[in-house]
């Protein structure tokens, strides 16, 4: 999960790590009680980057100012986002602007990235300017050193004082990547404001398998309400814009079945994936998930049964008795029985996973 900014900044000041005074707006009737002092900087609350390009960070320097750029913001959407939050921060004065982050990666297991070029994403700095670029894979054994901080604030040209506050926040942002188990730990820019150090943006990318040992985590704001629900189900469940609900065992598989359903010219309005073994319970439970958006017309429903079994799963079905038409394939253990518990039941199932997609695609267009 990829956190807003907003919740990456309380991470921050959790971790001793500078950030300016902040408000955040959860609709445009909070702007009256913004209880900052001016020029303040109001930014989208969007999960993505580039958002002061895309026109989602604005400086105003009075309360007028401030209610109608809210205003603005709250209608927009960044690259494809609508803004639900807005977050405004007291401005500050830049000197300059670094490039500060952690991350997880599969070459190094670990690397610590930092440039004098910061206020512009990273990738795009990698390409033209190289060489401005800090970077040292990080011991997961031996963790990240102040020393290793100080090395690179000098690669930044940073002196005296503003090193060792430069390694202090490096080694508080590292401590951050450990304790809440993080992919990706970004501050982008770290300023150098008259005051100090301050982070002025922030990335945070947390390992959703570690959940369950994090209970201080915020939702994801980026699920609907269905997808949420779905997690907490066990289910792993993504909405999409089509009209055929799309449901397997085993994420390649349901991609697999996306791919199909796309080819034969329908749009799927799921990936739901049961995993291996699922019960006629679980079953039940997906097929209630994906009939709970409207949009849905017909069942594409792909089955490979290996550990799962295909009579539970058709037993599944014909408990929960879906009020549209549903397509199964079935293939693999216990394929006889599942069948025939499907057909006794008046449902078509197949073992060919084309046509049991081409039956789904067919009762749509039919205009059932
Ligand atoms: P991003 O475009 O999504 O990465 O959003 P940022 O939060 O990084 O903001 C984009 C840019 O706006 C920063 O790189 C800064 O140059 C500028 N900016 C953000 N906050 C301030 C501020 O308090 N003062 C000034 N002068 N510029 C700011
Ligand atoms: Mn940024």
């Amino acid at each position: 999960m990829r956190l807003l900014e907003y919740q990456a900044m309380k991470f921050f000041q959790d971790y001793s790590i500078p950030v300016p005074r902040q408000f955040l707006l959860g609709n445009p009737e909070d702007v009256g009680q913004v209880p900052l002092s001016f020029p303040v900087v109001l930014k989208a609350q969007v999960p993505v980057g580039g958002r002061g390009k895309a026109g989602g960070v604005k400086l105003v320097k009075d309360p007028g100012e401030l209610r109608e750029k809210a205003r603005e913001i709250f209608q927009m959407q960044i690259k494809g986002v609508p803004v639900r939050k807005v977050l405004a921060v007291e401005a500050q004065e830049i000197l300059q602007e670094f490039y500060l982050s952690f991350l997880l990666d599969r070459k190094n297991l670990l690397l610590f990235l930092a440039s004098p070029a910061g206020g512009v994403e990273i990738e795009e700095v990698a390409s033209r300017n190289p060489e401005l670029i800090f970077r040292r894979k990080i011991d997961p054994f031996l963790g990240f050193s102040p020393f290793l901080g100080k090395i690179a604030g000098k690669f930044l040209g940073l002196k005296g004082d503003l090193l060792n506050q430069f390694a202090l926040v490096a080694t508080n942002l590292f401590r951050l990547l450990r304790e809440k188990e993080m992919q990706l730990v970004e501050i982008n820019p770290l300023a150098l404001t008259p005051g100090g150090l301050m982070a002025l943006d922030g990335k945070l990318i947390f390992d959703d398998n570690a959940r369950f040992r994090h209970p201080e985590m915020p939702p994801d704001e980026s699920l609907t309400p269905l997808e949420e629900e779905a997690r907490e189900a066990g289910v792993a469940y993504v909405e999409m814009d089509g009209e055929v609900a799309v449901i397997g065992c085993g994420a390649g598989l349901v991609l697999a079945s996306l791919d199909l359903v796309h080819h034969l010219g329908a749009r799927p309005a799921n990936f739901l994936d049961l995993g291996g073994g699922a019960s006629s319970q679980m079953v039940k439970k997906g097929l209630e998930i994906v009939l709970r958006n409207p949009r849905v017309k017909s069942i594409f429903m792909n089955i490979f049964a290996g550990i799962t079994r295909c009579d539970e799963i058709a037993r599944g079905i014909v408990e929960f008795s879906p009020p549209i038409p549903i397509s199964v394939r079935m293939t693999g253990t216990n394929e006889e029985e599942g069948i025939e518990i499907l057909k006794q039941a008046g449902y078509q199932a197949f073992s060919s996973m084309e046509e049991a997609a081409e039956q789904a695609v067919k009762v749509m267009e039919g205009g059932i």
